[in-house]
């Protein structure tokens, strides 16, 4: 069954250069690469706050900036927020010495931080567990500066892109039904959803949802303890531990991530089942004995959903593999060795030629959205998405036909890892 919305005349808002949709960490990490760009950058976000699954999901572990052998590979505006969150006290991480070792004493130290993942041999990473409320606080005072417009409680709900061109995003909210018409598009929804709202082709996975959420007051966090075994993880704050509970192992069933019943349904699920892990611990860990609820994801662990299928697919096979294109490049979190560089036409569809994806919609196999999806990753494929919009602008917004060149040699100059050629230093192009 089916009822006409009646047509109705809406009022447009505004006609930004970039409107960045979604304030996740790609999101805010291509707001921030546009608007310092000096495009006029808006940032719509349908919660209440910005940092998406890596603070409302309380996922907040960056892993990895580095290839597993002691290089790093993500630097960028990544690296930006990690010094900044550590001058606040709000980051941990392994030292450069450390990195790339499997001693046992720094393996299982950092064990305990939840920054060793992945098949034996175990590898100390360059991984970084923050606080979420101090990423919340360091995202605003960064967009803010760099002059992104922040449009909280807005939902995208429609975009019209009739000619292989975005015209049109429809915002809801409080205020009701609203337009932009901006020059550029990113979709950094996470979910894909202005892809595939403007007609790009993807792909769209069930998965099984996870429900992280920390416990105050524990004792006796020390580190020569052997209390985790992965089950729960220190973090920046003394006496609150980090439970990163849920996926195949606790839910049996897989969701579809973009249907509202199915998501309510695990909502309530995940809760009860999240509590009575709490309860468990509490009877079970001495150190959790008097251990309070101190909070719960405000959002769902949804790992994946749509996947933009665009210009270029990056696979397995494609590790190590330098693309003269490549604007990125991610170590894999489980993998030890092994980069991918990320090309410039995954975050490009041959179907609209003013979007781009940045995050985990990306066009990569699932297997490579492993590494791709992991938050250092998202940021730098926001990077490039914020910088690569800019770069547009010069060309009508015609987002495919960007001077690569121009865009890697920009990005590098601002302190990205941009993988693929060696970028000419000469050349480079500090903004
Ligand atoms: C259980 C789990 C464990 C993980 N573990 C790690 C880990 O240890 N380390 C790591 O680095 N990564 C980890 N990841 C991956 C990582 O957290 C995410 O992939 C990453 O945070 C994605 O960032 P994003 O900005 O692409 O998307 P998101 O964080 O999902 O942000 C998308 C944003 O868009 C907004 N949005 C969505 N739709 C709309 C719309 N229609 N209109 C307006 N706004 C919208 C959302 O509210 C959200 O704020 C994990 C993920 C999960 C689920």
């Amino acid at each position: 069954m089916t009822w006409r919305e009646p047509a109705r005349d809406l009022p447009v808002i505004g006609s930004p250069d970039v409107l960045v949709v979604g304030a996740g960490s790609a999101g805010v990490a291509a707001a921030i690469a546009a608007a310092r760009r000096g495009a006029d950058t808006w940032l719509v976000e349908r919660l209440s706050y910005v940092g998406g699954l890596a603070t409302g999901g309380l996922i907040n572990l960056l892993l990895t900036l580095d290839d597993g052998h002691g290089d790093q590979v993500v630097r960028g505006l990544c690296q930006e927020l990690v010094d900044i969150l550590d001058t606040r006290g709000a980051a941990r991480y392994p030292p450069r010495r450390e990195w790339g070792s499997t001693d046992v004493e720094p393996v299982e130290r950092w064990r305990r931080w939840g920054l060793i993942w992945g098949a034996p041999p175990d590898v100390v990473r360059y991984s970084v567990a923050f606080d979420p409320e101090d990423f919340i606080d360091v995202a605003y005072e960064n967009l803010s500066a760099a002059g992104v417009r922040l449009r909280l409680h807005s939902w995208c709900v429609a975009v019209h892109a009739p000619e292989g061109c975005v015209e049109a995003v429809v915002l809801e909210s409080k205020a009701g039904r609203q337009v932009v018409r901006p020059r550029v598009v990113i979709d950094t929804t996470g979910d894909g959803d202005v892809l595939a709202g403007a007609g790009a082709r993807h792909e769209s996975v069930k998965v099984h949802p996870y429900l992280w959420f920390r416990l105050g007051g524990a004792h006796d966090l020390a580190d020569d303890r052997g209390w985790s075994d992965g089950i729960f993880f220190r973090t920046t704050a003394p006496g609150r531990v980090l439970v990163p509970w849920g996926g195949p192992g606790a839910v049996d069933d897989k969701i579809d991530p973009l249907d509202p019943d199915e998501l309510t349904r695990a909502e309530l699920e995940c809760r009860r089942d999240a509590m009575r892990e709490a309860e468990r611990l509490r009877a079970e860990v001495p150190e959790l004995a008097d251990a309070w609820r101190d909070d719960v994801a405000k959002q769902l662990g949804i790992t994946e959903s749509r996947r933009l299928v665009g210009d270029f697919v990056l696979e397995k096979d494609h590790g190590d593999v330098g693309f003269p294109d490549s604007v990125a490049r991610t170590g894999h979190w489980t993998k030890r060795g092994v980069v991918y560089d990320i090309p410039y036409r995954c975050l490009t569809t041959p179907v609209v030629s003013n979007l781009l994806t940045a995050g985990r919609c990306i066009s990569v196999s699932r297997y490579v959205h492993q590494a791709t999806k992991e938050i250092p990753a998202a940021m730098a494929t926001g990077e490039a998405a914020g910088a690569a919009a800019v770069h547009s602008l010069d060309v009508g917004g015609d987002v495919r036909t960007v001077d690569v060149d121009a865009l890697r040699r920009d990005l590098y100059g601002n302190g990205a890892v941009v993988g693929g050629p060696v970028v000419d230093r000469t050349e480079a192009e500090p903004g």
